[in-house]
């Protein structure tokens, strides 16, 4: 018997805050006009290679709207599908931390208040963007209502690192998780699976890697080739294997048995727009895959943390 309730063999987000706030939350994506060191030229200027203009915020609301407007045209369309549940403003958009703490905190303290649905705000970042003012400014808000702490990683290995261009190491990001940890802010980690050059056993030592961290949560995806991004031009230029959905589905459902149960999975598959994805086609599909990967996990008749060795 697996240790999960419901339909599902893993830790999901959605069990988790009904868990924790009583009842349905979800999470309302912002653009708060922030860039990325890693595209104005602090730590690159190309950006990740995957990175859209919007830099992963393709499902925000405008960004000329004050975010305050963005939160509530957003939450009155999700509030179709679940009337009654909580909010969670998420600063999604770039990287939500680089800007100095004067401007970040009037930002982040006025989102906790929004209105009286939102139960907590979830923050996407990089670890270079975690300075100890930063920290100790996210540090004091979750004392108020709790903060989830994006971090993007992608890949422990450094030569896929380097080849996606993400302008930091495997160092940096451990030495920001130690150091938001130490104060108990809740970290959700971000993984790519599908880097070119990276095999199975690469993505399955990320996880084995991230096993050994104090994470709270992670969230998997699929690499997407997106118009008007570096590596649409690499991918026309040099073809490489995408992953297949059933080769997604084999190396997801094995990460998801060698992960530590206590995680919570926040995501299986991404999100990327119809009109700007080039590849793979299937990723579309999310409900698909997330059948997908229900219905391996099934079949194996295994679970999240199966083969988790501490
Ligand atoms: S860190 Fe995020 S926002 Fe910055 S370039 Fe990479 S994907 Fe884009």
């Amino acid at each position: 018997m697996h240790a999960f309730n419901g339909e599902k063999r893993y830790n999901t987000l959605s069990d988790s805050y009904k868990l924790r706030f009583g009842k349905k939350v979800f999470k309302v994506p912002l653009d708060g006009g922030f860039t990325c060191p890693n595209k104005d030229g602090t730590k690159g200027t190309g950006g990740c290679i995957y990175c859209s203009p919007s830099g992963s915020g393709d499902f925000t609301a405008d960004k000329a709207m004050d975010l305050k407007t963005q939160f509530e045209t957003i939450k009155s369309r999700m509030l179709k599908k679940w009337p009654d549940a909580y909010t969670m403003p998420y600063f999604q958009a770039n990287t939500n931390t680089y800007a100095p703490v004067e401007t970040l905190k009037p930002l982040f303290e006025a989102a906790q208040f929004y209105d009286d649905s939102v139960v907590g705000i979830a923050i996407a970042t990089r670890c270079d963007a975690l300075g100890e003012d930063v920290i100790d400014l996210l540090d004091a808000l979750n004392k108020v209502k709790p903060v989830q702490l994006e971090i993007g990683l992608q890949t422990i290995h450094e030569k896929s690192a380097a080849f996606i261009n993400r302008g930091h190491d495997l160092a940096c990001f451990e030495k920001a998780l130690k150091a938001v940890r130490q104060r108990g802010i809740e970290v959700v980690v971000h993984i790519i699976n599908g880097l070119p050059g990276e095999s199975e056993a690469d993505m399955l030592k990320t996880i084995d890697h991230l096993n050994t961290l104090d994470i709270q949560g992670l969230k998997i995806h699929m690499l997407h080739v997106m118009e008007h991004t570096a590596l649409a031009k690499y991918y026309r230029e040099s073809p490489f294997h995408m992953l297949t959905l059933e080769e997604y589905t084999a190396i997801t459902v094995k990460q998801i048995e060698r992960l530590n149960p206590e995680v919570v999975i926040h995501r299986l598959s991404g999100d990327a727009p119809r009109d700007t994805l080039i590849a793979p086609k299937w990723t579309l599909k999310k409900l698909v895959v997330m059948n997908e990967i229900d219905k391996l996990l099934r079949k194996k008749d295994t679970h999240q943390g199966l083969y988790f060795n501490k």
